[in-house]
């Protein structure tokens, strides 16, 4: 079984990212290597290699491979940064991050996701991840500032908090928009100032907290 699960993950690269343009040799290999079906529940487990989120409980998802791709290729990570994640959700994103660099912050407002995805990550044996259960919208200033932060929950706006914690030539993720789609922004501080530029539309589930929406809504 385990073998399958070896080819999807290789199919996954070959067919759904590396033609869609995804060109860090860094992020394709540790995709490659991460085994995305153990962050999702056994009954859905086949599912997780497909080019779609899966339902991770708590009426959350773990994003699409191409997705996590694409938002991992956009921090430029080079292996010294200090990353915030916000949203650990199943915490297969955070084990890319993990990967690339040196230490990882994630936070994620949901405490019984948060136990699951400490818990996986620790027995895949990562040690470079610090873990809160809080609203990340608030960032983590005790840590802050941070060379890269990944939102993976859509916003209506950046949270204050979060660019006020982000490094000079720090690069940023998130998902803006309203509660049904949104666009993938990047931005990254040049002292001061701000560039911002979009990746895309897409469709993520709602940050809730204090500097994002203020309810589940639906
Ligand atoms: N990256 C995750 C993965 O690989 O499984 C998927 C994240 S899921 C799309 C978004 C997550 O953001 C959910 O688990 C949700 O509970 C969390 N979230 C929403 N608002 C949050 C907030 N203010 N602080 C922390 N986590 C939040």
């Amino acid at each position: 079984m385990s073998h399958d699960f070896t080819i999807a993950r290789k199919r996954m690269v070959k067919n759904q990212l590396a033609p869609r343009g995804i060109k860090d040799e860094r992020v394709l290999q540790v995709m490659g290597k991460i085994p995305r079906h153990l962050f999702i529940e056994e009954a859905l487990a086949g599912e997780a290699y497909n080019d779609h989120p899966v339902p991770i409980g708590e009426k959350q998802t773990i994003s699409q491979p191409y997705i996590v791709a694409l938002m991992t290729e956009a921090l430029e990570l080079g292996g010294n940064e200090n990353t915030l994640e916000i949203g650990t959700g199943s915490g297969y994103q955070t084990a890319i991050l993990a990967e690339l660099s040196s230490k990882v912050y994630t936070i994620e407002r949901i405490k019984s996701l948060l136990v699951k995805a400490r818990k996986i990550l620790a027995q895949l044996g990562y040690n470079n991840i610090l873990f809160s259960a809080f609203d990340g919208t608030m960032g983590w200033s005790e840590y802050a500032p941070f060379d890269a932060i990944m939102v993976t929950a859509g916003a209506p706006s950046p949270p204050k908090p979060l660019i006020d914690q982000l490094a000079d030539n720090g690069r940023m993720i998130i998902p803006v928009g309203d509660r049904y789609t949104q666009e993938l922004i990047k931005i990254v501080r040049k002292g001061k100032s701000l560039e911002q530029k979009s990746l895309g539309g897409c469709r993520f589930v709602n940050l809730i907290g204090i500097h994002g929406w203020h309810d589940e809504e639906m």
